[in-house]
């Protein structure tokens, strides 16, 4: 059994799965969650809610393996824990066994997601309190796009700043991995739209990504339900000179996209109202999905296929048409509908890597 742990600022979620001894498939057996860790926490199993005390991610993953053996799931029936790590830099490209070294590299992305890897780590660290011999893997959402050409990923900007790790990365690596996992086969030239409250596209050219919205970080690319999309750096340099490093950060990542330019992120509240605001916040949402998608064709050479995933992506048909129609100018392609399973990606990460080192040995 494997227990994918997914650890952010103030909850931990997790799920289990359980593969199949000989066709190596798994299934997931239930999700266990803490939020509000730090605060009024809560645990959630199975759709069911109940208070709990969880003043840290130690506190939060102790209730969760407490949960998970009142279930029937004690911790001696763990095969490894996997880990969904946000940022992996230039150096994490491919899913890992946990070791000091891969800890310390980890540590080393922290100036490039400071709001995420450190609750990776401190879910690792917790974890190997718990269950010391319990091993643990990685995977990396920015692993996808490690096949990206450096024209893709460079910023024209100086040396020193380059030196320092400023480049694109580009994220939801994982609901990228899984949907080229899922689909046989893979369109040749495919491109993918991740549209949630988060948002990119991307361009996969044979399976692998070539291109990406996202970049240095999750805010550029696409409109999203509160971050921005695209803005010009200098526009950014105007905000922190405003509103101060902290409120620009803020406004940029939380009061941006959909709910800026009409109150609310909850695209399907937004589909069901009429008044103008509402519409021209749809309308620029679709808008900037065509464009980029117009730019990720171009760095495909062509289209075969454009695949959505993510919330408004699997449910919001009247979104894919609009999109769909706004890309016809690239001929005849398929539409597919893809429904993002990133945990069970993360797991079965952990499952090659187990399988590489068993070969090892
Ligand atoms: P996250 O990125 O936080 O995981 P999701 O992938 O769950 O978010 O996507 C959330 C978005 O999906 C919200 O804007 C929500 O309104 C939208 N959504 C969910 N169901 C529908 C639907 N039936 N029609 C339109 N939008 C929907």
């Amino acid at each position: 059994m494997i227990l994918v742990i997914n650890a952010g600022s103030s909850s931990i979620k997790t799920e289990l799965f359980a593969q199949d001894r000989v066709s190596g498939d798994l299934s997931s057996i239930v999700e266990v969650r803490v939020s509000g860790i730090g605060g009024n926490s809560e645990l959630k199993v199975a759709g069911v809610a109940k208070p709990v005390a969880a003043s840290d991610h130690a506190a939060a993953l102790g209730l969760i393996l407490a949960e998970l053996k009142v279930l029937g799931h004690g911790t001696d029936q763990l095969t490894a824990a996997a880990h969904r790590i946000v940022h992996g830099g230039t150096k994490l490209t491919q899913p890992v066994r946990v070791t000091p070294a891969t800890i310390a590299e980890i540590e080393d992305c922290i100036p490039l997601a400071p709001l995420h890897n450190p609750n990776n780590l401190a879910a690792i660290h917790a974890l190997s309190a718990l269950v010391p011999d319990l091993p643990q893997y990685a995977s990396f959402g920015t692993a996808f796009h490690a096949s990206n050409p450096e024209v893709a990923t460079t910023y024209a900007i100086p040396a020193d700043a380059r030196s320092k790790g400023m480049r694109r990365y580009g994220f939801h690596g994982f609901s990228y991995a899984s949907m080229v996992r899922s689909l046989d086969p893979v369109p040749s030239r495919l491109l993918a739209f991740h549209l949630g409250n988060g948002a990119s596209a991307c361009a996969i050219l044979e399976g692998k990504s070539v291109a990406t919205t996202m970049g240095y970080s999750p805010v550029s690319g696409l409109t999203m339900g509160t971050r921005s999309g695209g803005l010009d750096a200098m526009a950014a340099i105007d905000l922190v000179e405003w509103y101060g490093v902290d409120e620009a950060t803020r406004q940029l990542n939380r009061d941006s996209g959909l709910k800026a330019l009409a109150g609310t992120n909850d695209m399907r509240r937004l589909l069901a109202r009429s008044d103008d605001e509402a519409r021209f916040a749809v309308d620029h949402f679709c808008y900037w999905c065509i464009r980029h998608g117009g730019s990720l064709i171009a760095a495909l050479g062509g289209l075969d296929a454009v695949a959505f995933t993510g919330g408004i992506g699997e449910n919001a048909e009247a979104i894919r048409n609009r999109i769909a129609d706004g890309l016809k100018f690239a001929g005849p392609f398929d539409t597919l509908v893809v429904t993002a399973d990133e945990e069970r990606q993360i797991a079965l990460d952990a499952c090659a890597v187990m399988a590489a080192e068993a070969r090892a040995t």
